[in-house]
Parts: structure tokens; sequence; C-alpha cells
């Protein structure tokens, strides 16, 4: 057997992909390797695959349990022999473990990095070979990336204690620079070849949508996606137990996540979301690392996060298999100073030196307004994106909101100077929400109290709304003619450049999306543009495929609870998909599906085959539109 047979035998996928093939060369070869590759690119495949044409046992070392179990589920299903080893098991179960495994039981192990230097686990490696250690999620070595796990040192102490070093593999989605060069050292990697990627996710599509009620948007959003599995993430604890009351009330099958619930409920609603019990899960940031659930369709995020690094990660949990899906952030000008208030509590470890922890807030900063921009952007989001890590994007990617809608350029200039008397009016002592509500004239509580009704600027812009006078603040913020300070506060103030426009002709230039005058909605064609170009499901398959579609998912939600096991983990979004428009009527045409190996199909080809056959009459016919072969 070679690196293909057993890609297609036990995996059931024809080709590899971008960085596979040569990683594994590479690992085959003999050599320690580094893969840097994006959420979803296929890492595990990259170890997997060699791990079985090796003489030895293969090691894996990742830091969460859930991750575990759910890769050697996976790896089960596809029929391989392995195992995990970490604290969900009790002590009596291990050392059953480690004793299969002693008796050639495994060809690869999952370990938490805590149980490598126990006695037992010594013990056992002593007694078998080594072929390769694979360091999963390796930037959790590196002290300067934001996932550092102490354990994870264990590791290097493990290496040092082997009578025979075995290769050594690496593999992480984020690494800046430092971190990879982290990595590559704290690991010893001996003259690693490493791999990186390119960071697109071409399935995934990209918007920023300004909803006047999120909430309204999000149940909305829910209501017309409500057989796919979401996560929406919320920047605070409050914010998710709002929302999941709210979606509660609304009968939506939500499940929530964040630090302030037990480590039992976490781990229960996780599992209720990965089994699809719940197939919307509400969490902080504190939910995903390690989530490998394949087919969620959609990552919301209700408030903007503090940084595109944050943001592209918890974003690309959405469509790990490669199937559409879509990532939208839900922005308001609010979320600029919840972050600020983020930042200003943010615990700094007692390690850093005032000059330390100044640094770390300017780059904070820096990230945070490269995000807000995001938010504000007119331009492809996926070209903004790649950019911003160091890629050269294209102008036009045909796969996000902004690349498939029409924007019509405004003058705001007038607006502009107004919002520039207005600061100077109110002595730069408010932020932005005050300052907006000044120049709408509204007559909040909050404003009576401070007295500004009777200011010459009250209600001077009032022939536009807050939401529209807030956008056109942050655009002059984007063009610095306004500042920001770094408190708690986050007062507006001018700069230089606002003197100058009030002297000069300069103008400022608001784009913002096409609207039509009578419904005051996008223009009829970028609606329907955007729609056409929105990859769905749904322009793959016809009516009758969607139909079958739903038969086959159902028949393995059948399977999944029978067996115990996350439905994903059954067959992916993604091979359901190809077997509607394949509709294969026997064994040999049921192979050729995506992700149908030999092994599962002895498991459960012949249940999919019978529904696909009642559901056709064994009458040929085409579930999909266009061509696709
Ligand atoms: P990563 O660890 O890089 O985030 P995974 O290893 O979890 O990604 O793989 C993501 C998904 O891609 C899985 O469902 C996996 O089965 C699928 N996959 C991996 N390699 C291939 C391939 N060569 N062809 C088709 N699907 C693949
Ligand atoms: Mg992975």
């Amino acid at each position: 057997m070679d690196k293909f047979d057993i890609l297609n035998k036990y995996f059931g996928y024809t080709s590899f992909r971008e960085g596979q093939e040569s990683l594994i060369g590479s690992i085959l070869d003999g050599k320690d390797v580094l893969g840097i590759m994006p959420t979803g690119a296929g890492k595990s495949l990259c170890y997997q695959v060699p791990a079985l044409l090796m003489p030895g046992i293969t090691l894996v070392i990742s830091p969460l349990i859930s991750l575990m179990k759910d890769q050697v589920q996976a790896l089960n299903q596809a029929g391989i022999h392995a195992a995990y080893i970490n604290s969900s098991l009790s002590e009596s179960q291990i050392s059953k473990a480690l004793q299969l495994a002693a008796a050639g039981q495994y060809k690869i192990i999952y370990v938490a990095p805590e149980r490598l230097e126990t006695y037992d686990f010594m013990n056992f490696v002593r007694q078998v070979e080594i072929s390769m250690l694979t360091v999963d999620e390796a930037h959790c070595i590196s002290q300067w990336g934001q996932d550092f796990r102490p354990s994870y040192l264990k590791i290097v102490q493990f290496i040092n204690k082997l009578d025979k070093r075995p290769i050594i593999t690496a593999f992480t989605a984020t690494a800046t620079e430092n971190v990879k060069e982290d990595i590559v050292c704290v690991l010893g990697l001996k003259n690693p070849d490493i791999l990186v990627t390119g960071f697109d996710r071409k399935n995934l599509y990209f918007a920023v949508e300004t909803p006047k009620k999120k909430d309204t948007y999000v149940i909305d959003y829910i209501d017309k996606h409500s057989t796919d599995s979401g996560i929406i993430y919320c920047a605070t604890r409050r914010n998710v137990d709002n929302l999941y009351e709210k979606l509660s009330k609304q009968d939506v099958a939500v499940t929530k996540y964040h630090a302030g619930l037990t480590s039992e409920e976490r781990r229960l609603n996780q599992e209720n979301f990965i089994y699809d019990r719940t197939p919307v899960m509400i969490a902080t940031n504190a939910f995903g690392m390690g989530i490998d659930k394949s087919n969620v369709r959609y990552v919301i995020h209700y408030n903007m996060p503090q940084s595109l690094e944050n943001y592209y990660q918890e974003a690309g949990r959405a469509g790990r298999d490669g199937e559409r899906a879509e990532c939208i952030l839900l922005y308001s000008a609010q979320d600029v100073v919840i972050n600020r208030f983020l930042l200003d509590n943010k615990e700094q470890n007692g390690e850093y030196t005032q000059d330390e922890i100044n640094a770390i807030r300017e780059r904070d900063e820096e990230r945070l307004k490269a995000m807000t921009h995001y938010c504000m952007l007119t331009a492809c989001f996926r070209e903004y994106i790649l950019n911003y890590f160091g890629e050269k994007g294209e102008p036009y990617c045909g796969n996000c909101l902004n690349c498939n809608r029409e924007f019509e350029e405004v003058d705001v200039t007038e607006a502009a100077l107004r919002i520039i008397s207005c600061i100077v009016e109110a002595g730069q002592r408010y932020g932005i929400n005050v300052i907006a509500g000044i120049l709408a004239g509204s007559s909040r509580a909050k404003l009576r109290e401070y007295g500004v009704l009777e200011y010459k600027s009250f209600g001077s812009l009032s022939e536009i709304n807050e939401v529209e006078i807030k956008q056109i603040i942050n655009i002059m913020l984007m063009n610095n003619l306004l500042w920001q300070t770094n408190d708690k506060y986050s007062l507006l103030k001018l700069t230089d450049k606002a003197d100058e426009i009030m002297k000069s002709d300069t103008r400022v230039i608001y784009k913002r999306p096409k609207k039509n005058p009578e419904t005051e909605k996008e223009t009829a064609s970028a609606t329907a543009k955007r729609a056409s170009s929105k990859m769905r499901r749904s322009d793959t398959l016809n009516s009758r495929g969607l139909e079958l579609f739903e038969q086959l998912r159902d028949l393995r939600k059948t399977i999944a609870k029978e067996e115990g096991m996350p439905p994903y983990i059954i067959f992916s979004d993604k091979t359901l998909v190809d077997m509607c428009v394949r509709s294969p009527f026997d064994k040999s045409e049921m192979l050729k599906v995506t992700g149908v190996g030999e092994n599962k199909y002895e498991k459960y080809g012949e249940r999919f085959l019978n529904v696909i056959l009642e559901y056709t009459g064994g009458v040929r016919e085409k579930f999909y539109f266009g061509d696709m072969f």
C-alpha cells in the first residue's frame, strides 16, 4: 500500500489537498516537518496517512480532550485502530489501554501532554517502537501565542527521555513569525521541512451587516437556516445569556458556552452541539478551540471581536468540510466601546513590566483599529483579510458581501463639519454615543442630564438618523480627522487634519451600499446578484435533490444515535451532497462518493444505498443543476 491507497481505502478521498502530499512525502522520507495550514485544510490527514505506513506507533499530542475523542472516533469509523489517553479515562481504563497499546493494538495514540511523563506511560513507550511524535495545535508551545499551554513544555522533556528519537512533526493553523520560530526551536525540530499553505478559505462567504436590531437579525437568520448548525459569538457572558434567553423563548434549539458555567454544564452543552442535538451554539470566545465539528454552516459574530486574528480563527470554524458556509459579523459602533472596555479590564500577567504592558496595549489598540476598519470596508473582505495576514489577495473574490453589492459615493463634508463643531462646542468631553445623540437631537434622559439640549449643535443633523451619524463619525476616525482617547471613555477629539478641513475645500466621502430610494432597501439587482453568488447547497442540488439530502441526513442522524457518535463523523455534509449528486445504485458507484471508504461502506453503505434506491425507485434521475462532472 502507498499513500494513495491509504487515502482511498480508509478515508474515501480521491486526491490530496494543497500541501498534504508534500508534507506526507517529507515524513515518509524520515524528515521532521512543520505544517502551517488554515483550519479545515486537512492537517490530521498529514500525519494519519504516514502513521499507517510506518512500522511503529504514532503518538499525537493534542491540547483538548474533546478533540481527541473526536479524532479517535473518526479514525475508528474509518477502520483505523486508534486510542486516546487523557484524564477523561479512569486509571484502570488507562492501564487497560496501555496494555493493548503495548500489545500492538493501536497504530495511532492521542495523548494529553500532562500524561506523557507519568510512570505508566513512560513504561509503555519503553516497550514499543515509536515511529513518530506529532504535536497538533503546536502554537500552544509558544509563549508568544494567545493559547500558550505550559503543559506543552512537557513534550520537550518527554522527547529527551526517549531512547530513540522519533520523527517529530508539528501542525498549527496560526503561526506568526515569532510563534513559528518558537515551535521549531522549543520542540527542537531537526532541519524540518516547513510548509505554509495559503490562508484563503474559498468556501467561506464573508459579510459585515449593521442591522438596527441584532436580535431580530439573528432570529431571522436562524429561522431561514433552521436545519443548519451554527455558532453565534458574543463579546461578553452577559450577551450570551441574554441572547440565549431570547432564542430559547422563540423555541430555537440553542445551547450556550462561557467561562461562567460549571465545567459539567460546558461539557454537556458542547456535546449537545457536537451531536447536533442543539444545532445552534451561543458562546464567548472561550468556545471553539479544538472543535472539529465539520458541518458548522455559519458563524455569526454578534459583536465585533478584538482583532482580525481572533475573527479569522473563530469565523474559520465554519465550513471545515469544504462545503459552503457563511461568516457574518454584526457591527455596531457600540462594539468598539465594548472592546475598549474589555482591553482596559484585561488581566495582565504579573510577569510583565510596565513598558511591556504599554507595548501590549498599543499592539491591542492597533489590532482593534484594523478590526474596526474591516467593519467599515467597502472593498473585498477576503482581500483585506489576506493582506492583513501578509498574503496578496485579489481585489475581487466574488464570494463576499462587498463583491456582490453596489456602492454609491456620498459627499458628507457638510455633516462632517457639523460633527466637528459639535465636538468643539461640547469641549471634546464626550464619546460617540453622546455626540451622535446631540446631533440627532435625541432627548434621552442621559442627554438632558448632561445639559446638552441647549447646545447650538443640538439637532443640527436631525435630518439623518443616529446610526448614520455614527457611521460618518467612524469614517472621520478612519480618515484621521478625529481620534478617540485610549481609555474606557473613548472621548472624541479633533486632530490637526480637522482644522485643515475647515479651512480648505477637502471633501469627506462616504461610500455606502446603494439603496433603492422607494423602498429604502438595497436595489433589487444588488440583492439578486448577491443571492446568486452566495454559495449555497440549494445552488448545487435541485428541489428533488434537496429532498433526498434531507432523507440521507435523517438516516445519518438515526445511525449517529445508534452508535452514540456525532453525525458528521458518520459522514460529512459534503459527502451527503456528493451522494445526492452521484446518486449511486451499487457498491462500486457508492465508493466513488467523496468520503466513502471501504470501511465506512461496509458499515453503512447499504443503508444509504437503500434510501437512494427507494427514493428513485431505481430509475436514474438528475438531482443537481448544471454539469457536475
Ligand atoms: P484541520 O485540522 O486542518 O483544521 P481536519 O484535519 O480536521 O482539518 O480536516 C478537515 C476536513 O477535511 C475533514 O472533514 C477531513 O476529512 C477533510 N479532508 C482532509 N483531507 C481531505 C482530502 N484530501 N480530500 C477531501 N477531504 C479532506
Ligand atoms: Mg486539526
